[in-house]
């Protein structure tokens, strides 16, 4: 029976203290959607054998199918496996198979006073399937329920993430995967109206948007529509948002730049300031962005802006670091010094100091020098330090993209 309900159960005191994000609930999540399968609840729990049987034995008697990770493996925090089999009032046994393969992996690699401690990842909760360790040493289980089954899987999200796979398979692929549409430019509100207005009444998909700084994404999940349709849906949203929408294949901005100039023949140059190389960092952090990105310069004293970007030390005396005609003379400068085919420049007050009456925290000017000419652009950001530097990296890669496709 296809299961109608689902919860998420991650357990580990790291999760519930803050020094660890949970990651595997976004990725079962992302599965279980893909087969059409709803996720009721998603809850973190510390190690605590007790909170942990007791959210199991819960989650059991009101769901269909519960997914766990972690505490399955080796140290003395490790107590998924026996909290489940209290919840669900079964025994374990302990798998000779499993345990051998253990075994030889202590006389391999483990220090021989553990060895008890590891043999127990062979303890299998009676009447479960088991999920081979593809990763790691940590088996997973399927343990039958009564309104349907409960999974167990490691922590490791490189060792559940295999055990997944293979449970999305049999899961099976229901819905088509959502269309992603990305933005910049624009607010969180403008898009969802956008894509409102060419939703309609229609039921048979559904609208979420995700917004931060200088990312808005519009994503558009298939609740019955079908590929065909949630595909020409998904480019009517795309025009409605119009220009500052880049992408509708859930591309980033900058491959989508590096995909413009390819396409182009163009060779692209950074000259950054406030940024320390963001721009540049994002753009290589894209695999294949050697054919189109040829290199930049972090220009962040006001000597390096002389002397390997070119601008003239009296533009900077007379308009400042942080002004038009700088900002200009980087872009220009950088495109001579890279024998690019064109370049961006950012220069701005990221804060928290720095800032004047008439340039303050979050004053940026941007450049972008190419065939047609040099344009200048200045934008006054609110926000901190970080949220300044990351407007900055995607304003500056949007005029890049403007200024390719001719705007
Ligand atoms: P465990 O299986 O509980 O021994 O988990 C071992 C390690 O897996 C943890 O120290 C984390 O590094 C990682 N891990 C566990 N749970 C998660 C999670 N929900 N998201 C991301 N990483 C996790
Ligand atoms: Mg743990």
């Amino acid at each position: 029976m296809k299961p109608t309900s689902a919860a998420i159960v991650t357990v580990g005191s790291e999760l519930v203290t803050g020094l660890l994000v949970d990651t595997n609930t976004a990725e079962i999540s992302l599965a279980l959607a893909r087969a059409a399968i709803l996720v009721d609840e998603a809850v973190s729990v510390p190690d605590d054998s007790d909170l942990v049987s007791a959210t199991l034995a819960r989650l059991i008697a009101n769901v269909d199918l519960v997914v766990v990770t972690g505490g399955l493996g080796p140290t003395h925090d490790d107590i998924t496996r026996q909290a489940a089999a209290r919840a669900l009032g079964v025994r374990t046994t302990r798998d000779r198979d499993i345990e051998a393969g253990l075994n030889q992996w202590v006389k391999r690699h483990g220090d021989p006073r553990a060895a008890s401690q590891v043999l127990s990842q062979a303890d299998v909760i009676e009447g479960a399937r088991v999920l081979p360790a593809v990763k790691g040493t940590a088996p997973g289980l399927v343990v039958p329920t009564p309104r349907g089954s409960l999974i167990l899987l490691p922590g490791p999200p490189r060792e559940m993430r295999p055990m997944l796979e293979t449970l999305s398979r049999e899961w099976g692929d229901e819905s088509e995967p959502p269309a992603i549409l990305r933005c910049t430019g624009t607010t969180e509100s403008d898009v969802q109206l956008a894509a409102q207005d060419v939703l309609g009444g229609r039921h048979d998909i559904a609208l979420t948007v995700l917004a931060a700084p200088g990312d808005v994404r519009v994503v558009l999940f298939d609740r019955g529509a079908g590929a065909g349709t949630l595909r020409e849906v998904s480019e009517q949203v795309a025009r409605a948002i119009g220009r500052a929408c880049y992408s509708t294949d859930g591309s980033s901005l900058a491959e989508t730049v590096l995909r413009l100039a390819r396409v182009r023949g163009e060779r692209l140059a950074t000259a950054e300031s406030c940024t320390g190389g963001l721009v540049a960092g994002a753009l290589t952090a894209v695999p294949g962005a050697s054919d189109v990105y040829v290199g930049g310069v972090v220009a962040y004293s006001d000597d390096v802006k002389t002397s390997l970007l070119s601008v003239p030390s009296d533009v900077i005396a007379r308009h400042g670091a942080v002004s038009e005609e700088t900002a200009r003379a980087m872009a220009e400068g950088v495109l001579a010094a890279c024998g690019a085919d064109r370049s961006v420049s950012v220069t701005g007050v990221a804060g928290p100091g720095g800032g004047t009456d008439d340039k303050p925290v979050g004053t940026v000017w941007f450049a972008v020098s190419g065939p047609e000419g040099t344009v200048a652009e200045m934008r006054s950001f609110p926000g901190d330090r970080e949220v300044v530097r990351i407007r900055s990296v995607a304003v500056a890669l949007d005029l890049v993209r403007r200024s390719i496709e001719g705007e």
